[in-house]
């Protein structure tokens, strides 16, 4: 059919505008009073850098990238966010001033996934990106500005998770150790996992499917899965979270998705999503990101995080903004008016009020009932007589009374508005 949006997206209609318009306004005002600047990174990235920073076996490069063939260039729509600010971030040598740099970015992303609620194929996030630091006080802060955001918006309600998935030796050998005690019970694993199982076992840890977590938490030793730096990190995060009041879970079953993380990963989920798609805003620590997109050049630490904002406004339904500015004035007028009409509401624009004209010179009666419609607090009326003597009659809507004043004096009366 036509008519339809692709299966999938979906249309921002004028009504939920206001939602979002807030989420952006708060973000633009909260993001910078912590040191963070906007970045604006292209939808279109080159397939590769999503290969090398993902890593091959993630389920987004495996199954959900959407694929653009342009000539010999294979380009695909972004799936995420970091990704292409590190990748802006090596390119422009951002890291020359002070390799410390903050960013934040809101867009559109595309994954060629199954749609269900809270899952789209076009979606958008607010992330956070924070390079050139690996400090656990980093970790700290990156969450703590993730969860004051999420608060300040009026999400309520919320799990935080966290775990440390160790430095890449660390992961190395927790897949050795899944591997060797996962081997025997393979076949009671999803079909999921039994391809994950070779291709990349540490997604075993978070299947959301019963029987998976059932032999993981059976099989699984997590004793001396950090080694000593890692682990000295890793409670060096939590007394941070815990010095500043912020509430959390440790949960050792949490990886993330994509390869490119490392040490600290947290999720913040929240219970009116539903199982499957409850987790509103992810992150983590990936310190060798920024190393592979600068083929060995740049070696920068960096953690970030980002927001699905679909998912928060479901989480947050009914607790945001619905009402924009509504239209305050609304001129009607008799034939021959049209012109004056114009030229008035122009001028009242230009002091900042809303303004409808009347589509047409029809009947008084219709053209208030229009005015009625459009919600305006003022209908002003350019009659015959009053377009003779240069006149305008004012009608308050909310009071019901109406005046007559001078065209050179409405601009005062619908000043005052109501
Ligand atoms: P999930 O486990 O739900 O698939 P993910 O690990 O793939 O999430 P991330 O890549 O960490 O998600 O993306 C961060 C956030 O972006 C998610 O927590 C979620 O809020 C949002 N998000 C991810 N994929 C989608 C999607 N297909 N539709 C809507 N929002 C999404
Ligand atoms: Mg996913």
């Amino acid at each position: 059919m036509l008519a339809r949006a692709v299966r999938g997206t979906r249309d921002i209609l004028p009504d939920e505008i206001p939602s979002w318009l807030y989420l952006e306004a708060r973000a633009r005002d909260f993001f910078p009073r912590y040191g963070f600047r906007e970045i604006r990174t292209p939808v279109l990235e080159e397939m590769a850098l999503f290969l090398r920073s993902l890593g091959q076996t993630s389920d987004v490069v495996e199954k959900q990238m959407f694929v653009v063939e342009k000539g010999d260039d294979q380009l695909v729509l972004r799936p995420e966010g970091t990704a292409g600010v590190a990748r802006a971030y090596v390119e422009h040598r951002l890291d020359l001033n002070d390799p410390i740099q903050r960013y934040f970015y809101i867009g559109p992303m595309f994954r060629g996934e199954r749609p269900q609620r809270g899952r789209l194929r076009q979606f958008h996030q607010l992330g956070v990106e924070i390079f050139g630091s690996d400090d656990p006080i980093v970790d700290v802060e990156t969450i703590l500005v993730m969860v004051r955001f999420l608060e300040g918006v009026g999400l309520k309600g919320y799990t935080l998770r966290i775990n440390s998935v160790g430095c890449r030796e660390d992961k190395e050998r927790l897949s050795v150790h899944l591997r060797e005690v996962l081997a025997s019970r393979k076949r009671e694993l999803c079909e999921d996992c039994q391809r994950r199982f070779d291709r990349n076992v540490l997604r075993v840890l978070d299947c959301k499917n019963p029987a998976c977590r059932r032999v993981v938490e059976e099989s699984v030793d997590f004793g001396e899965v950090l080694c000593p730096g890692c682990r000295d990190h890793f409670q060096q995060v939590k007394s941070g979270l815990e010095g500043l009041g912020i509430i959390y879970q440790e949960d050792r079953f949490l990886v993330r998705g994509l390869d490119y993380y490392l040490r600290t990963v947290f999720e913040l989920s929240h219970p009116a999503l539903g199982a499957g798609q409850d987790t509103v805003s992810a992150g983590g620590r990936y310190d060798g990101l920024i190393e592979e997109i600068s083929e060995g050049k740049l070696s920068v630490p960096g953690i970030g995080f980002a927001i699905g904002l679909e998912r928060l406004l479901l989480a947050m339904e009914g607790g945001l903004p619905k009402e924009g500015k509504g239209i305050e004035v609304a001129v009607i007028y008799s034939p021959g008016g049209e012109v004056p009409a114009l030229k008035l509401a122009a001028e009242l624009r230009e002091s900042g009020r809303s303004v409808l004209v009347s589509p047409s010179a029809r009947s008084f009666r219709s053209q208030m009932r229009w005015a009625n419609r459009v919600g305006a607090n003022w209908v002003l009326i350019l009659g015959d007589e009053e377009l003779e003597k240069r006149e305008v009659a004012v009608k308050d809507m909310s009071r019901g009374h109406q005046i007559r004043v001078g065209l050179d004096k409405v601009k005062e009366v619908v000043g005052e508005s109501s």
